[in-house]
């Protein structure tokens, strides 16, 4: 694609042939609605580009990256990417925005080259019920067909973002069989601490209310539906992933999602929770669904009892709205870091070290500590954290074991520690959900030492995108070359 083909865009009748498909008002009223996901730290920007004075004449745009995917609930679109305008590449018309030739290039390259679909953004002043007007949709008539010819098989779409986190617009949805569907834009989630979900999650009514009297006290009426409406998954089921079902159960949590392959051994028992000797051999997802079960009947239970990262865990997680990750090694956080930036799916990761010194009898401890990290895609990752890196990754597969306190090879865990541990990473996953506590702690890289008795907690930088992430954020589903091979070229 050369940018001398390149041409303003500016609705005009005549062009919208050469799509494969003419955007009609009929097309426009298709049926279905799409969420757009938004990792965390696009939100600044995108406000903050939105908000600046536009050319005269113009309405300040800005272009985003798209990937997507399917969930329960409907398709969800992920922004990947923002392209800004600059001031100079901005023409005026006299019928709406229009940019240069070279911007339109621009981002027909970018995205030609990542695989992943065109967003046109705008605001109309921020309004509460932000939709497109006839300018708009004539331009989007225009412009979404000459977009699903250089990328056929992602999502493009014209977005209006309005005040309280509302949008709409339309997106052009990829079909399997090479089309599309026309679908409004109807939900937004920011993947924020707290996450803002447009519209409000009403959720629905909530069986037994007395039991959450005093809970409610604390999160609101509004925080506990809010529960009941979400979708935790859990991955894990061992000391630690035992102990955070429980306490979802006890909250009141709508659904959770239980993933771990492994079956109850008799070295559970000392710590798996809600696991006694005549569930031996039992598979954990069993053991734990009886558990939620008998906590609080009104849960729903989705469990799944395969090898994490397989093709039904994944499309577990890329459906709730948190995913808690307890696992027992750096290899399984390694996927769920990936699953998590991908799907745009806020992480939270506990996990617990210890040193022992030679010798039997007391003071044999020289170290027990742990951690609760909280990870909003987009923001700093586990590998910024330090949880993550290539040297403890060669230590692990040398089977040398994580090496999570200097030094330590030891699988040493008490039930007491992991609980400590889920219950700051539930009190943490409430915070995200609901935002009960007014002033966030907004500390989200938290460490324990049990023996001094401390609490340490590191503040990283959240007004950057993260240096490591390898073009995986929000890309959704990936998609093969065979079918980037068939693009047209021709914006
Ligand atoms: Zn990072």
């Amino acid at each position: 694609m050369s940018s001398s083909k390149a041409k303003p865009k500016k609705p005009r009748k005549s062009q919208a042939r050469l799509g494969p498909r003419p955007l009609g008002e009929d097309v426009l009223r298709e049926g279905g609605r799409v969420e757009v996901r938004f990792p965390s730290t696009f939100r600044d920007r995108l406000t903050e580009e939105l908000a600046r004075p536009a050319p005269p004449g113009a309405e300040r745009v800005v272009f985003a990256l798209a990937g997507n995917f399917l969930t329960q609930s409907g398709p969800v679109v992920t922004v990947s990417d923002l392209l800004e305008v600059p001031e100079a590449d901005y023409r005026l018309t006299g019928e709406g925005t229009a940019w240069s030739s070279g911007m339109t290039a621009r981002v027909a390259s970018e995205a030609i080259q990542k695989a992943l679909g065109i967003l046109l953004i705008h605001s109309h002043g921020w309004s509460n019920q932000p939709a497109l007007s006839h300018t708009d949709e004539a331009g989007a008539r225009v412009l979404l067909p000459r977009f699903r010819s250089l990328v056929p098989f992602r999502p493009h779409g014209s977005l209006v973002i309005g005040r309280e986190n509302s949008i709409g617009g339309v997106v052009s949805y990829p079909t399997p069989g090479g089309g599309f569907e026309i679908k409004r834009v109807e939900r937004a989630r920011w993947t924020e601490s707290p996450l803002k979900l447009t519209p409000d999650r009403a959720g629905p009514d909530i069986e037994r209310e007395e039991v959450y009297d005093r809970q409610e006290l604390l999160i609101g009426r509004a925080g506990q539906r809010i529960l009941a409406a979400s979708k935790v998954a859990v991955v894990g089921l061992g000391g630690g992933g035992s102990h955070v079902v429980q306490q979802l159960a006890h909250i009141g949590v709508g659904t959770i999602v239980l993933v771990d392959d492994d079956s109850v051994e008799a070295s559970n028992l000392s710590r798996l929770v809600g696991a006694g000797p005549a569930d031996l051999n039992r598979p954990k997802t069993a053991v734990m669904k009886q558990l939620v079960q008998g906590v609080n009947p009104d849960v729903r239970v989705e469990a799944f009892g395969e090898r994490f990262p397989s093709t039904n865990g994944i499309r577990a997680l890329r459906d709730s709205d948190v995913i808690v990750s307890c696992v027992d090694t750096l290899a399984s956080r390694v996927e769920l870091q990936k699953v998590s930036w991908r799907y745009v799916v806020p992480l939270i990761d506990i996990g617990m070290g210890t040193r022992i010194s030679d010798g039997e009898g007391p003071h044999r401890a020289t170290a027990v500590a742990g951690h609760i990290h909280r990870y909003l895609p987009g923001g700093h990752c586990m590998w910024c954290s330090g949880m993550l890196s290539p040297e403890k990754l060669a230590i692990e597969s040398a089977g040398r074991g994580p090496e999570y306190v200097k030094g330590a090879v030891n699988p040493a865990q008490v039930v007491s520690f992991n609980g400590a541990l889920a219950s700051f990473a539930v009190v943490e996953l409430m915070q995200l959900l609901t935002g009960f506590m007014a002033r966030s702690t907004s500390r989200p890289l938290l460490s324990i030492d049990f023996l001094e008795s401390r609490l340490y907690s590191v503040q990283p930088r959240s007004d950057r995108r993260c240096p490591h992430d390898s073009g995986e954020l929000a890309r959704g589903d990936p998609v093969g070359f065979a079918a980037s091979a068939t693009l047209v070229t021709g914006m």
